[in-house]
């Protein structure tokens, strides 16, 4: 089906507004266009969204801003996640998408979480044949991007 995936974003960041709340965090959104139509599966891409959220204010320190940005590229639309918390490891990135796999930074008392949230991201993503990116520094960041198929003409407004 083909939905809007700017008001998804608006929508699903209202989910987090206990933590933000807690935590003095902000989200900034960048958002292309009023509208823009993508082409998935909307309930899939909803936890895609969620999973990333929820970890971009699970590792962001207290009073911190979480970019999200909508853009589009070749037909396709880029979804960029962007938090400037504590980071992954470089010897770590190939494996969060594993299952149950956690960095070391990520294993405190207050970093809840079983290993899971990016292992069914990158399943979802790949059945969609899109793909997902991640970008870390330690210390410094992670931005997450991925992919889907822009809307047909004719739907977007
Ligand atoms: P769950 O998602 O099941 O609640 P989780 O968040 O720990 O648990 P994943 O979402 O799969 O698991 O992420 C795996 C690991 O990747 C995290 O534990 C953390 O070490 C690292 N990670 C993921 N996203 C970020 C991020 N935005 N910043 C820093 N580390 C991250
Ligand atoms: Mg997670």
């Amino acid at each position: 089906t083909d939905f809007d995936i700017n008001r998804m974003i608006k929508t699903t960041i209202l989910t987090f507004e206990g933590t933000c709340s807690a935590k003095g965090l902000s989200f900034d959104l960048v958002l292309t266009g009023q509208k823009l139509y993508v082409h998935g599966d909307m309930s899939k891409i909803q936890q895609v969204l969620y999973n990333l959220i929820d970890n971009a204010t699970k590792f962001s320190h207290n009073d911190a801003s979480i970019k999200i940005e909508t853009s589009i590229k070749n037909e396709k639309v880029l979804i960029s996640v962007k938090d400037s918390g504590i980071g992954i490891p470089a010897e770590s990135i190939k494996k969060i998408w594993d299952r149950f796999y956690k960095t070391d930074l990520s294993r405190g008392k207050d970093k809840r979480g079983t290993g899971l949230g990016l292992a069914i991201v990158k399943e979802i993503i790949q059945a969609h044949n899109e793909h997902i990116n991640v970008i870390s520094t330690e210390g410094v960041g992670t931005e997450f991007i991925f992919t889907l198929p822009l809307a047909k003409k004719e739907v977007q407004s």
